[in-house]
């Protein structure tokens, strides 16, 4: 039967959501010491200038070896090299997460890296972020109230997920828990097609050339919708890829609902209308 501390945790990519992660365990003393490795070294040092963390690692095999708790924090695509990095020198008792916003792509790329999942390796997903990168924007509340999604694996030892699970609401996290599978339809549905329409609207909206300055009359609404269109791209191109099928099929269904609506538009159909608006009036104001 293993056994699984916290005490020293390693965040390997130290930018908003690992940097952030880091700040708020440290700062709520959860952990008694916060390593961190980044293949921008000066990711690392800002972060020790800014308090975030206690060490910024050069040797990536012992710090893995020392750690009792390791925090994948870098973009989608990146993480099946780091694991091939960090495999060699893991513990059986070291807890492996992560906080990628797909879970299926990793949850490949641990079974092709390990060959056998690690007990200790439970995969999660904070629901909380910002459009801003780098250790610079760590926030110690970002995850407060917010929720985290865990997909535990049958090779999970339950013990490991318990552990992961009390890190995040140490932090004010509620924690839910997932299939990945799942995890990916749900996201590609509330988070990467809301994003992918966003990035979208505003590029098609700048390039043509009447809308030249139509961005100056832009009131809260069209602000409101558009935020998210700030995101980082290189971080939702990886999304768009690991997560391709499902996102594929949430842009198939929101075309055909937009050729409903159009139709009604272009014929003069109230009562389509005014059904569509009202059932998704009724629905935004019952989602809490
Ligand atoms: P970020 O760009 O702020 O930080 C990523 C860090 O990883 C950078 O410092 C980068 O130098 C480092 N990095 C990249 N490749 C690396 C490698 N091979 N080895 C070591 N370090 C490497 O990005 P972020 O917003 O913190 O996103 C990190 C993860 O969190 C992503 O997987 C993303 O999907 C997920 N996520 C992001 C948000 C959000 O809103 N930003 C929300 C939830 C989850």
């Amino acid at each position: 039967m293993l056994t699984y501390t916290t005490h020293r945790l390693l965040i390997i990519g130290l930018g908003l959501i690992g940097g952030s992660f880091a700040k708020a365990l440290k700062s709520r003393k959860v952990v008694q010491h916060v390593a961190a490795y980044d293949r921008h070294p000066q990711e690392c040092d800002l972060g020790m200038r800014l308090g975030v963390i206690d060490e910024a690692v050069e040797d990536l095999p012992s710090a893995v070896q020392q750690a009792d708790v390791i925090v994948l924090a870098v973009p989608v695509k990146a993480m099946e090299a780091v694991l091939k990095d960090i495999q060699p020198f893991l513990r059986p008792t070291t807890l492996l997460t992560d906080v990628g916003s797909t879970k299926g792509h990793l949850v490949q790329a641990v079974r092709q890296v390990f060959q056998q999942i690690p007990s200790g390796f439970v995969p999660g997903h904070p629901i909380a972020g910002a459009e801003k990168s780098g250790v610079i924007a760590a926030d110690a509340d970002l995850f407060e109230r917010h929720k985290v999604i865990l997909t535990p694996l049958p090779e999970s030892d339950p013990k490991a997920t318990l552990e992961v699970a009390r890190l995040w609401q140490s932090v004010g996290a509620e924690v839910l828990q997932m299939d990945p599978y799942r995890h990916d339809q749900v996201l590609a549905a509330t988070s990467h097609l809301p994003h992918v329409l966003a990035f979208s609207l505003v590029d098609t909206l700048a390039h043509e050339e009447e809308n030249r300055d139509i961005f100056r009359y832009a009131a809260g609404g069209f602000r409101d919708f558009t935020r998210i269109a700030a995101s980082d791209p290189v971080m939702w191109h990886d999304i768009c890829q690991a997560n391709r099928d499902a996102i594929l099929k949430q842009i198939d269904q929101f075309t055909s609902g937009v050729a409903r609506l159009r139709s009604a538009i272009a014929a003069g159909d109230s009562q389509a209308m005014l059904g569509i608006f009202s059932r998704a009036k009724v629905a935004r104001e019952h989602f809490s």
